[in-house]
């Protein structure tokens, strides 16, 4: 109906200064998740973003990115991977470590959660200065994946995240 058609996502999301550090101005999508009608425009919208990329799977980062990406996979009929810290996963895993401002982390996959060719939209939050997204797809690739989109639920355009990332990427809102 036309109140899901023109919902402004916007309204749902806070930005909470300061946090987790002075000068960081923080996206919580806590508060569009708490509302359930908000959270399934959301997730509507994703899905009609990410469909004509034809997954077979998705790669979820954690943690927020496991929050959108299971409805979603749920919701295409595609499979679900996780991409976590390191420690968390068991069995073989494959790692891929990438620089921060201070210092740098390292993002883990099963070595055996891809089959090498299949079509992996990788999931986030928010996309920022891309470098979280850009080990992410390093890391799908390590492990034979074929990278055919990146979706976040908010851009933060100022930053120039996306020119860092060499497939397409649908953001449902974005911020200057
Ligand atoms: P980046 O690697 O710079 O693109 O940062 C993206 C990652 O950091 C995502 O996993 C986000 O959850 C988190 N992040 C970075 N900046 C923010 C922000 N301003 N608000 C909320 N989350 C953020």
């Amino acid at each position: 109906d036309m109140t899901t058609a023109t919902m402004d996502l916007k309204q749902h999301i806070r930005g909470i200064p300061d946090f987790p550090k002075p000068g960081i101005l923080f996206y919580d999508i806590s508060t569009l998740m708490r509302n359930a009608d908000a959270w399934q425009v959301a997730m509507g919208r994703v899905t009609h973003a990410v469909a004509p990329w034809a997954p077979d799977m998705l790669a979820a980062i954690e943690s927020r990115g496991f929050l959108t990406a299971a409805p979603l996979a749920s919701r295409l009929g595609c499979g679900l991977v996780m991409l976590r810290k390191p420690g968390k996963l068991p069995g073989e895993t494959v790692a891929h470590s990438y620089e921060l401002e201070y210092g740098s982390d390292t993002l883990h996959i099963q070595a055996d959660a891809i089959v090498p060719g299949q079509r992996v939209v990788v999931m986030d939050d928010l996309l920022a200065t891309g470098g979280t997204l850009a080990a992410s797809i390093a890391l799908l690739r390590k492990v034979g994946a074929n990278v055919v989109g990146a979706s976040v639920l908010v851009e933060l355009t100022a930053l120039g995240g996306r020119a860092r990332l060499d497939v397409p990427v649908r953001a449902l809102v974005s911020y200057d």
